[in-house]
C-alpha cells in the first residue's frame, strides 16, 4: 500500500531523509525508531503529503504523490484514506467530541448526519469512550483526548493510518489505554505506520520494526531480530540508550 522509492527530502540546505527505500504491505504494522531529529517525523508527513519531498518517488494506495508537491488529485485522494494521529491530539476546541468525529466525513464525504452521528457513536465506542460523545475536548484526560483523535481519524475509514509519537505527550498512567486501542486495532488488520519509543508495543504488535539514523534506514526486521540481535551498531548503541 505504501512503496517509496530513493526518497530524499532537504529543509534548505539540511538534507533530513537520505534514500529511503520503503514498502509497507497492507495489514503490515510497521514501527519507526529513532533518536530525536532522524527524521522519522519528516517520513511520516511525506507518506500523507504534509511535506513535500525533493526527489524520489512516493505511491500510496495506487496514488503517485510527485516530488514538489503538485498533483493535487493524488494528495485529496490520499489525505482522504489515510488517517494520521499525532502527539497533540488536534482535536477542535469548539466542538463536541462527536462533532470532532462526524465533522470531515461530512465535509469531506458528504456523509448525512444521521450516518455520521452513527458512526461517530459507534467509534466512541469502540475506543472505550462511548459515554463522552457530549463533552468538550478540554473536558476529557490526554488519554481520552488522543482516543478521540484516533476516533475521528478511523470515521474516514482509512485505508492506512499513520501515528507519530501518540502517547509521548501523555501522563504515564494514559499510555496503556491508547496502547490498547492501536494493539487491537492491530489486531482488526489495519495497516499502520507508527512512530513511538514503546518499545514494549514496538515489540508486541510490530510485524517490522525499522530503524532511522539521521535520515537514512539503517536497520530494519522483525522486532525480534531488531530488539535482539541488531545488526548495526548505531542500532545498537541506540537500543542501548532506550531499552
Ligand atoms: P523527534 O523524535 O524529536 O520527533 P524526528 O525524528 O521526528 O525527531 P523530524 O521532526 O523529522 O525528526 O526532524 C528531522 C530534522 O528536520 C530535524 O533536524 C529538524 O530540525 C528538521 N526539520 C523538521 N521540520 C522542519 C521544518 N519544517 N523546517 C526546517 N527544518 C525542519
Ligand atoms: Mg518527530
Amino acid at each position: 500500500i505504501v512503496e517509496i522509492n530513493q526518497l530524499n527530502k532537504s529543509f534548505g540546505q539540511h538534507h533530513v531523509l537520505k534514500d529511503i527505500d520503503l514498502q509497507v504491505e497492507t495489514g503490515e504494522v510497521v514501527v519507526i525508531i529513532g533518536a530525536s531529529g532522524s527524521g522519522k517525523s519528516t517520513l511520516i508527513r511525506c507518506i500523507n503529503g504534509l511535506e513535500e519531498y525533493n526527489s524520489g518517488s512516493l505511491v500510496v494506495d495506487g496514488h503517485g504523490l510527485e516530488p514538489h508537491g503538485g498533483n493535487q488529485k493524488a494528495l485529496n485522494a490520499i489525505r482522504k484514506e489515510v488517517g494520521m494521529v499525532f502527539q497533540q491530539f488536534n482535536l477542535f476546541p469548539h466542538l463536541s467530541v462527536r462533532r470532532n468525529i462526524m465533522l470531515a466525513p461530512m465535509k469531506v464525504k458528504g456523509v448525512n448526519q444521521a450516518d455520521a452521528t452513527d458512526t461517530a457513536d459507534r467509534l466512541l465506542e469502540r475506543v472505550g469512550i462511548g459515554s463522552q460523545a457530549e463533552k468538550y475536548p478540554n473536558q476529557l484526560s490526554g488519554g481520552q483526548q488522543q482516543r478521540v483523535a484516533i476516533a475521528r481519524a478511523l470515521a474516514m475509514e482509512p485505508r492506512l493510518m499513520l501515528f507519530d509519537e501518540p502517547t509521548s505527550a501523555l501522563d504515564p498512567e494514559m499510555v496503556g489505554e491508547v496502547l490498547d486501542v492501536m494493539r487491537e486495532l492491530a489486531r482488526e488488520g489495519m495497516t499502520m505506520i507508527v512512530v513511538t519509543h514503546e518499545m514494549g508495543f514496538a515489540r508486541e504488535v510490530a510485524d517490522r520494526v525499522i530503524y532511522i539514523h539521521e535520515g537514512r534506514i539503517v536497520e530494519q526486521g522483525p522486532p525480534d531480530q531488531v530488539f535482539d540481535n541488531p545488526q548495526n551498531e548505531r542500532t545498537q548503541a541506540f537500543l542501548s540508550r532506550v531499552l
